[in-house]
């Protein structure tokens, strides 16, 4: 075996094999993997391999994509052809209007990605599908490219593509540990001697907890056990002319596709299993679970239900077998949290169909930094702290349950709640507070008006529509206390702070104490990588002069990770989070002022504490760090105080607020007010696919700056021609929101896709922000918006509709 290598891949699934051939297809052949037993002898050998095109974001459908391109291409391969069945299609069922409306969403989307579904009808589907029945059944969604591959073979050919462009494979070698030297590199050990290399990638399957323990984490990835048969020829199978499609059905929780000339049918059973949850045997090999059919039985009916044909045919194979799922059901692809030249693609429940486009995305991230598109919806640093085995468990058995239920637009689900709080979460909870989930913490999502208010999940707007109205009507008119919970916060002390923020953000920051300030970073390829706020305390009392670094919740491990790995090592510079030490209170609307004054002693005049400034005082008794920023539009103060003295804050302001009848308002309505305001949410308008320029945001760049990262590169696109463009819509429809991923056409020609969108209450109007291509976007331009099977006009308004010249928020 090589002593030493650029890149050691652990594990011979499909992750591991995919990320392996991609490693070399861009340009590392001195790359390993190690496989403890055989190629495949995990999960993989016995996947039901079904490869499908359906994704829920476009960063999902451009992989799948990438994947059916790829195995298409090794199935036509002369030298090693690969059993491929192709091109079968296959149709998500529905029974609701809502889950149809669902997949007219994601054709929508779908098609800005080169792929075209359709909607069809229950009549439709039959015809499509000739063994099943109508009954209780709307239509469904068609992918056309939906097919099944040979699993094994799949693998092969990925490791012989690979070995061929210089990769070594190691069979029969299993990895037992692993050491980070001080220089960051890695030493594997095998049982078969030692190999040191830059880089180690977890692909390990089911057992991607035993590999993590190695390196001192643990993934938020649990293994469920899943089950399908095989069924006996079925004669009108035999008899059809085509091969039948494959089928997904949320409304009996089964999947189904030809084999031979029978049927496979897998199941998602209510009564679900975890497995392995206490340590696997490490004699699990190429190996099953016990069949365990009584446990599906309630699927099985539904399934017969629906193709009858199935209660005329006997069974010949049962498999039961681990499937591997993470805390919110999406892979995690990407760098692992905390560590260095550490990368991990693990969680993949439906391997076979994504892993092609997995190993692609990774094998960029690893070799560029980034990937061609934004990869944070599989990011494995997209949770923070939360996500303990016994929490990963409850999520994964939610999401195995619902598992071709997609999550409607403000869909929460009840499994695992309350893993991150604050002293006030009860006191809004009996105040009739709905949550939302950010990073795990519970956010307040709107206030209900009684105890039994319910929403009708759909993609329309719905019952909260008045209730969002009212507290924006509020929070404009009067008076508004809102809690932003797990907003992150990272404390950079030292004397070169500024000079090392310098280098990060691409444009000026704010240097003067007492002041706040917004940037931007960029990535080495100029493209948009995160949005902070830099806040300078003073030296006091309460510590030396330092900047807090504030920023989305969800970015906590992905901007810490950005910035250690940024730090020079001579530079006076500490990094501490505060994230889970304190929370902010944010007063908004025309009384903010007022109320603050009565709450904390000082002078908080307009003159002594303008916009963007910040001081240290006491709301009450408790110690706080006022901000004067909004992300409302509306006269705004972020108060940061300690949890500890969060209540006593929280008393303190109800008390000065009564006088003003103070309001709680939600993330709901904050979002409504943001998107008036020009204001974007990073991940969502601010993504790596496009730079600061395209996303309007030159304001935040000083392209003459010494030195910041990104700066290269970014001149280099200065000097070419903007291609896209962040612009804001007003869109002629009133009864349902934009979604993100929608896509913009004009003659049916794709222009763009939507980022976020919801109704403007200030200014009474349905917006939305969208990229589009550069040449469609001048201000009053017509476009069509694909929103739910129609073609919807929208017109490009000026960004920041509500207050533009920001007096409101200087007042
Ligand atoms: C019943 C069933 C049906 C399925 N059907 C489908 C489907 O239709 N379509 C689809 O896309 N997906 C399907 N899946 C899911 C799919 O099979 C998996 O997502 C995929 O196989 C996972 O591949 P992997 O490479 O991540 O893991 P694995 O295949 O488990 O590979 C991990 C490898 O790592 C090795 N390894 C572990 N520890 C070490 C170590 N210490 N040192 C060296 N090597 C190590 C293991 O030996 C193993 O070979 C199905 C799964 C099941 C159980």
């Amino acid at each position: 075996m090589k002593s030493r290598t650029k890149v050691v891949v652990i594990g011979g699934g499909i992750a591991g094999c995919s990320t392996l051939y991609h490693l070399t297809q861009e340009g590392w052949s001195d790359v390993v993997l190690l496989e403890r037993n055989e190629l495949t002898s995990g999960t993989t050998w016995h996947s039901a391999a079904q490869v499908t095109n359906f994704g829920m974001n476009q960063t999902m459908v451009g992989l799948k994509s990438h994947s059916i391109n790829l195995y298409k291409e090794l199935a036509n391969d002369p030298e090693y052809p690969i059993n491929y069945h192709y091109g079968d299609g296959g149709i998500r069922l529905a029974n609701t209007e809502a889950q149809m409306d669902g997949y007219r969403h994601f054709a929508s989307m779908a098609k800005g990605m080169d792929v075209n579904f359709e909607v069809i009808d229950a009549n439709e589907c039959a015809k499509r599908h000739p063994l099943i029945s109508t009954n209780n059944l709307l239509g469904g969604l068609w992918d056309p490219s939906d097919g099944d591959i040979d699993p094994a073979q799949l693998c092969q050919a990925l490791a012989r593509r690979a070995r061929n462009a210089g990769a070594k494979v190691y069979r029969n070698t299993p990895v037992t540990a692993l050491t980070q030297r001080l220089d960051d590199t890695w030493t594997v050990h095998t049982e078969n001697g030692d190999i040191d290399c830059d880089i180690v990638v977890n692909a390990c399957g089911y057992r991607v907890n035993e590999v993590g323990s190695m390196m001192g984490v643990h993934h938020p990835v649990i293994s469920m056990e899943h089950q399908y048969f095989l069924t006996e020829d079925i004669p009108e199978i035999k008899e059809a002319q085509h091969r039948m499609p494959l089928l997904r059905c949320p409304i009996s929780d089964y999947y189904c596709r030809q084999e031979k000339n029978g049927l496979l049918l897998g199941f998602y059973e209510q009564n679900c299993k975890t497995w392995g949850m206490d340590g696997i045997d490490p004699n699990f090999v190429n190996a099953l679970c016990p069949d365990d059919l009584d446990r599906v039985t309630d699927v099985l009916e539904g399934a017969f239900d629906r193709m009858p044909a199935l209660m005329e045919v006997g069974i010949h194979t049962i498999v039961n077998g681990p499937i591997t799922y993470t805390i919110d059901g999406a892979p995690l692809v990407g760098a692992i949290p905390g560590k260095r030249n550490a990368f991990c693609i693990i969680g993949l429940r439906a391997g076979l169909g994504e892993g092609g486009g997995h190993g692609w995305l990774l094998a960029q991230q690893i070799v560029h930094g980034e990937a061609c598109y934004d990869t944070w919806c599989i990011d494995p640093r997209r949770f923070a702290g939360h996500t303990n085995v016994e929490l990963t468990a409850l999520k994964a058995i939610e999401d195995y349950q619902n598992e071709f239920r997609f999550h409607f637009p403000h869909e929460h689900r009840p499994a695992g709640r309350n893993a991150k709080t604050t002293p006030l979460t009860p006191i809004f909870a009996e105040q009739g507070a709905e949550f939302t989930v950010v990073n795990g913490w519970e956010r307040v999502e709107y206030i209900k008006p009684t105890k039994d208010f319910k929403t009708t999940l759909g993609f329309k707007f719905d019952e909260t529509f008045d209730l969002i109205a009212s507290e924006v009507k509020n929070v404009q008119e009067n008076v508004g206390l809102c809690e932003v919970n797990g907003f992150n916060r990272i404390e950079i002390t030292g004397s070169d702070r500024h000079n090392f923020l310098d280098r990060i953000f691409c444009g000026n920051i704010k240097k003067q104490t007492g002041k706040v300030g917004l940037g931007y970073f960029l990535n080495h390829h100029g493209m948009l990588k995160g949005e902070a706020t830099i806040a300078n305390l003073p030296q006091s009392d309460r510590g030396p002069a330092r900047v807090w670094y504030g920023s989305a919740a969800a970015s906590e491990y992905h901007d810490m990770d950005w910035l250690r790995q940024h730090l020079s090592p001579n530079e006076d510079v500490q990094l501490k989070s505060l994230t889970n030490d304190l929370t902010i209170l944010v007063l908004a609307g025309p009384n903010a002022r007022k109320v603050l004054s009565a709450c904390s002693r000082g002078d908080w005049s307009k003159d002594a504490f303008p916009w963007l400034s910040l001081r240290e005082c006491f709301i009450g008794i408790a110690p706080a760090t006022v901000m004067g920023v909004s992300f409302s539009g509306e006269l705004a103060y972020e108060i940061h105080i300690p949890n500890a003295s969060l209540y006593a804050a929280y008393l303190a302001i109800q008390e000065a607020g009564l006088e003003f009848n103070i309001k709680l308002f939600g993330a709901r309505a904050v979002d409504s007010m943001r998107l008036e305001k020009g204001f974007l949410h990073w991940k969502i308008d601010i993504l790596t696919e496009f730079d600061p320029f395209e996303t309007g945001l030159n304001k935040f760049v000083n392209i003459n700056k010494n030195e910041f990262i990104g700066k290269e590169a970014l001149n280099f696109r200065q000097s070419k021609e903007c291609l896209n463009k962040l612009i804001t819509l007003e869109i002629n429809k009133k009864n349902a929101p934009a979604q993100g991923g929608a896509t913009l056409s004009i003659k049916n020609k794709v222009i763009g896709t939507i980022t976020s969108g919801d109704w403007g209450h200030r200014i009474n109007k349905n917006i939305a922000y969208a990229f589009i291509k550069s040449e469609y976007s001048s201000i009053g331009s017509e476009v069509f918006v694909d929103m739910l099977g129609e073609k919807i006009s929208a017109k490009i308004i000026e960004s920041c509709p509500y207050d533009p010249n920001f007096d409101i928020i200087k007042s």
